[in-house]
């Protein structure tokens, strides 16, 4: 929730989170979106794991009224489409949104058809194929191949009694470490006596150090072997 003694001028938001894997709901966007329009600031929306929501929530900041006189929203299709490698992101500047009577839309434009140029054609042509029907069915087919990993994931967690977020609407597992590890400290019992990696909540700053981050992009075989070889050691 937005504090309102602070003031503000860009508000970085990414939802679904990583690391954290929680997602906002709309009324607690509208919140966001009220406290921007009031203290005239501009919210940077991060989507980049929008494809994951499955629950009842905005896949984009723009479905919250007010949001074009105060949002941009970024988004890649590295997770929606796996790629990663292969570069392609995009950014939604709308023209309603202005800061010192100058278009943000017109400063971007002018930035990416002077400064960028460009993605590359073959790329463009995959990041069309995306979008196509079939394009859509495959993504979809693969988020929720993952989707089924995260649920691997954290029902070996509730089964041991773990606090964590995230799984349900984000392809990331944000849990507590057990018997109050620190982030490498557990990092590395993991890596030493399972032979499983995963990301220590410090390297995402001070406030993660008693955490560690889950992934689910793997296969099922080799999920379902790292969570056998937890159980055993936790
Ligand atoms: C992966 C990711 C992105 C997308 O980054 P790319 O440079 O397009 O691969 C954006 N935001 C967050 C939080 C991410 O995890």
């Amino acid at each position: 929730m937005p504090d309102k003694n602070v003031k503000a001028d860009i508000i970085y938001i990414c939802s679904p989170n990583n690391p954290t894997g929680a997602a906002y709901n709309a009324e607690q966007l509208k919140e966001w979106v009220n406290y921007a329009l009031e203290n005239n600031a501009v919210i940077l929306y991060d989507a980049a794991y929008e494809a994951f929501i499955q629950d009842d929530l905005p896949r984009s900041i723009f479905e919250i009224d007010g949001a074009r006189e105060c949002a941009i929203e970024l988004c890649s299709l590295s997770k929606t489409a796996g790629f990663t490698g292969v570069r392609c992101g995009y950014t939604v500047i709308p023209k309603e949104l202005s800061r010192g009577g100058h278009k943000l839309h017109d400063m971007w434009y002018r930035r990416q058809a002077t400064k960028f140029n460009g993605v590359s054609w073959a790329v463009q042509c995959g990041a069309a194929a995306v979008f196509s029907e079939e394009g859509q069915k495959q993504c979809l087919e693969n988020i929720a191949y993952y989707r089924q990993n995260a649920k691997i994931i954290s029902d070996m967690l509730d089964e041991l009694g773990i606090y964590y977020t995230g799984g349900r609407n984000s392809p990331y597992i944000w849990l507590e470490c057990p018997n109050k590890m620190g982030s490498w400290e557990f990092f590395d019992y993991l890596l030493e006596n399972a032979g499983v990696v995963g990301t220590p909540g410090e390297g995402f700053g001070e406030c993660g150090k008693n955490y560690f981050r889950m992934t689910s992009f793997n296969s099922h075989e080799n999920t379902l072997k790292a969570v056998q070889r937890i159980k055993n050691i936790i």
